[in-house]
């Protein structure tokens, strides 16, 4: 491209309050900080704090080691590779195993986001039908008002409901018992519920949500994902019972599964261990190689974007005196409904860059920043969104280079990645994820019959 020459840029917003940039939003919540604070200090002091070794004993109880590290992984301001060696520092080279569990869930975050990179907008359909025997049709599409406002009279969900709004996050089991409660005691289309989280988690994004509520909802798993009192009870106590008024009410949840089961689906869902092993997805094999890495020119402006919001954004190291910006994606920002909290903690990761800071249609911002400095390359950092994707269409027919850096990976693999089936994926990165060679190709198994439903992009 010609450098053009230099068009006026807008003051930076870089300082100024989220408050003042999305007064709607913060009028509308009532909640404006999260449980974490963002940045890159914080989120070293989180990741100094984990405790892998004691997780793998009791990752499942409320009160157990969970690392609470999640808005800083899905928001770039660490990477999994770090989080990864952080862990491994817990346990000895000769027993890296007292560890194996934590890193295998750092595993489901990684592929979570390459699924993601992979099925992009269809995220969002169901992956295959329910198998509780009712069709998609019978799942209501409004969501309930009194979930949101935590008036359902049940102590459970009412707690997280408050939880998920007034902090930006809930343990796992919480997302798995609160996600099941909406889609099958209150037949709410996983999509809905999912929508919900995003808008408040401050770790919230497509990725690893979506795949949660499709499997917890059944359309990525052979069978229904159901809880009762006994289970809540076993890892939560009795925080929640003791004070609930349907204890003499009734308590939807104290029955056993097959009576839970035959209430909720009239015994038509599939039962656990009923079908057999699940091909949620008709993904190819993804060609596995390492990107290649850029080499810096001169004239490049440095685009920052929320997946990757720390000082060690591949980019910005690249071009450690280039001038770099972070545009406020409104169109995202209103379609997610970004609650409050999670702006003020993408506003204090951003407090840490060295960021020219606009507002408004992102491609729009890059190319006139880009212009702003006669710039013809445009240096970033990946991301799996089908957003990036159009943003990084938009910058090159708009005559600007686009070069990717990215982190290191969290694990290599010797053959294209299976992305069907977790457990696939993990056996052909698991060794290079404990920072041993990459396993050695593997024979593979016959598959099963193709899913019909989610065909990889272009493959429709
Ligand atoms: C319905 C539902 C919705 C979810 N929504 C999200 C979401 O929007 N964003 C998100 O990051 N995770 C999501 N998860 C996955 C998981 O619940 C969270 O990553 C985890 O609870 C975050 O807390 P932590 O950092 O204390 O996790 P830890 O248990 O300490 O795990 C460490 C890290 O491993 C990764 N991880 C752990 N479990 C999973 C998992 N099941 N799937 C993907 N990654 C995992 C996360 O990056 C996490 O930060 C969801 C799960 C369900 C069932």
């Amino acid at each position: 491209m010609m450098p053009q020459s230099p068009v006026p840029l807008p003051a930076s917003l870089r300082d100024v309050a989220p408050a003042e940039l999305f007064p709607d939003v913060f009028a509308r919540d009532a909640q404006h900080q999260g449980f974490a604070r963002g940045g890159r200090d914080t989120a070293l002091q989180a990741l100094a704090a984990i405790d892998p070794v004691t997780y793998g004993r009791d990752r499942s109880h409320l009160d157990g080691h969970v690392s609470r590290v999640s808005p800083y992984l899905r928001h770039g301001v660490l990477t999994l590779a770090e989080v990864r060696d952080a862990a491994l520092a817990h346990a000895p080279d000769t027993a890296p195993s007292r560890v194996w569990k934590y890193v295998n869930e750092l595993s489901w975050r990684d592929y979570s986001v390459r699924v993601y990179a992979e099925v992009g907008e269809l995220i969002w359909q169901d992956f295959e039908p329910y198998k509780t025997g009712l069709p998609a049709s019978a799942y209501a599409r409004e969501f309930p008002a009194d979930i949101d406002s935590s008036t359902t009279g049940a102590s459970c969900i009412d707690a997280w409901s408050d939880e998920l709004r007034q902090s930006g996050y809930l343990h796992n089991h919480v997302r798995m018992w609160l996600a099941s409660y909406v889609v099958h005691h209150r037949r709410l289309w996983w999509q809905g519920g999912a929508a919900w989280f995003i808008t408040h988690l401050l770790d919230g994004d497509p990725s690893s949500n979506n795949l949660g509520w499709q499997w917890v909802a059944s359309t990525w798993r052979a069978f229904p994902y159901l809880w009762n009192r006994g289970n809540l009870v076993k890892y939560a106590g009795d925080r929640y019972c003791a004070a609930c008024p349907l204890e003499d009410a009734g308590c939807p949840f104290d029955a056993t599964y097959a009576a839970l089961s035959e209430r909720l689906f009239e015994g038509k869902a599939a039962a656990p261990g009923e079908s057999g092993r699940l091909d949620p997805m008709t993904l190819k094999d993804v060609p596995w190689e390492p990107p290649p890495t850029p080499e810096a020119v001169s004239a490049a402006v440095v685009w920052v974007h929320g997946d990757r919001l720390s000082p060690t954004n591949e980019a910005l190291v690249a071009y450690p005196q280039g001038p770099a910006v972070f545009v406020w994606d409104d169109g995202l920002l209103t379609e997610w409904m970004v609650s409050a909290k999670r702006q003020t903690f993408i506003h204090e990761c951003v407090q840490d860059l060295p960021v020219h800071v606009l507002r408004g249609d992102v491609a729009a911002e890059v190319i006139r920043f880009a212009r702003a400095h006669g710039a013809t390359t445009v240096a970033t950092t990946p991301s799996p969104s089908p957003r990036f994707a159009a943003i990084v269409t938009a910058l090159e027919a708009a005559g600007l280079r686009v070069q990717v850096w990215a982190e290191p990976p969290f694990g290599e693999s010797l053959t294209p990645l299976d992305l069907r089936v977790h457990g696939d994926y993990w056996r052909q990165i698991s060794a290079s994820a404990f920072g041993k060679d990459p396993a050695p190709p593997k024979p593979r198994r016959p598959r099963a019959k193709k899913s019909q439903s989610v065909k990889s992009k272009g493959k429709k």
